[in-house]
């Protein structure tokens, strides 16, 4: 008989990661599933990428590399702030991890001791808040409304730090809104974040590329005196459609990355070598399929805005980043005479053969996260199918 430690006791499969993973097993015992879940890019990963990894591979790139990531990557990457946003870093202060993921769980590792509290804005993206129960941290988490755009008050901010607040969590563009943080809000949150020095600040940018409108400000662009107590999270899974090949890095503070560079060494080492040679290319190379991207999610956009706001029991705003909506099905849960988005979603998954995932796991009881990341042919289909089993009613 195995006693498991204690800490699996706050460990839980991924709720998105479990939810596709029902659906798969739909489509693979034959139903016609039409998926608005994906959590990922449906594109190819560019050609030039490609062929930069297939040259690592025949020049025998084979080798452990740094655990911090290859010298050229990172400096790829200090280009990269230097070009996107006028940031400064050295490669110091750049790890390179498995994934953005990785990154954060790192950097909250190395910065949340045992009963500190961290800020979340809700709707968040599900494993912030099982990640800050993992590290033994407190979620604190400050609810949103679809009517604020999604958008939490710098006074909201101010009245949950706390003495115990060790940081909070800024993702612009937001999975699952869509919505990203404007300079002015960026300005209001800083104001409140001088008043409390003890905070700081871990911004995911995982979906930074994939933004149309208006144009998305850092939040280092907008407080540039909060560096010193910034750790910046992102990678390649979402602009370079590269998740599978796991590369992603955090920046901040040398000593705090260099805790970082620590652990992973006691722990996966460094990312696999060819996806940081491709990095490289992805960074430094042609980003011509970057901008056929974003002009596919915008008519993507576009299109599913349309069908959805085309339903009246249907409460939804705009998206202006990442592949994601987040509509508030509150009127259509009450219609189908269900109790919350989970019953919704699996009524949905069985009967309309569609899977869209519920809310819930997100912070957002009652809304759904629908995923543009799919071609047009399919997400009509796969909203005209929801659209028509909400008319017909149960
Ligand atoms: N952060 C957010 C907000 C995400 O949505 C995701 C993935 O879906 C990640 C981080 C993880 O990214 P990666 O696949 O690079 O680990």
């Amino acid at each position: 008989m195995l006693h498991l430690a204690s800490r699996t006791q706050r460990l839980r499969a991924s709720a998105t990661l479990a939810f596709q993973e029902k659906a798969r097993a739909l489509k693979a015992s034959g139903v016609d599933i039409i998926s608005l879940n994906m959590g990922e890019p449906d594109f190819d990963v560019p050609m030039n990428i490609k062929a930069q990894a297939i040259e690592a591979i025949h020049e025998r790139k084979n080798k452990y590399t740094a655990v911090r990531g290859v010298p050229e990557l990172l400096e790829a990457i200090v280009q990269e702030y230097k070009d996107a946003y006028a940031l400064t870093y050295h490669p110091t202060q750049i790890v390179v991890t498995n994934g953005a993921k990785q990154a954060f769980f790192n950097a909250l590792l190395c910065l949340v001791g045992s009963g500190d509290e961290v800020v979340l804005q809700a709707p968040f993206w599900p494993s912030y808040y099982d990640m800050v129960q993992l590290v033994g941290g407190t979620p604190v988490v400050i609810h949103s409304s679809i009517a604020e755009h999604f958008a939490m008050t710098a006074e909201a901010l101010e009245r949950h730090i706390t003495p115990k607040t060790k940081c909070v969590v800024f993702n612009s563009p937001c999975n699952p809104t869509g919505q990203i943080i404007s300079r002015k809000l960026y300005k209001e949150y800083a104001e409140v974040l001088r008043r409390h020095p003890h905070v700081c600040v871990i911004t995911d940018d995982v979906y930074e590329m994939l933004n149309w409108e208006p144009h998305r400000v850092h939040w280092l662009q907008a407080a540039p005196d909060m560096m010193d107590r910034t750790v910046i999270v992102s990678g390649l899974s979402k602009g370079f459609a590269m998740a599978g090949w796991r590369l992603g890095y955090a920046l901040g503070p040398v000593d705090l990355i260099n805790k970082m560079v620590d652990y992973q060494s006691q722990t996966t080492s460094n990312v696999c070598s060819i996806s940081q040679y491709a990095g490289i290319e992805a960074l430094t190379g042609e980003r011509y399929s970057l901008a056929e991207m974003l002009v596919a999610y915008k008519s993507r956009h576009d299109l599913m805005y349309a069908m959805l706001s085309s339903n009246e029991l249907i409460n939804v705003i705009k998206s202006q980043g990442t592949f994601y909506m987040l509509p508030d099905m509150t009127q259509v849960i009450e219609h189908m005479g269900f109790s919350n988005a989970d019953e919704l979603s699996l009524y949905c998954l069985e009967k309309a053969e569609v899977s869209i995932m519920s809310g819930t796991s997100f912070g957002a009881p009652n809304h759904m996260r629908f995923s543009f990341a799919n071609k047009c042919d399919k997400l009509e289909e796969g909203l005209s199918r929801f659209l028509l089993m909400i008319s017909k009613g149960i």
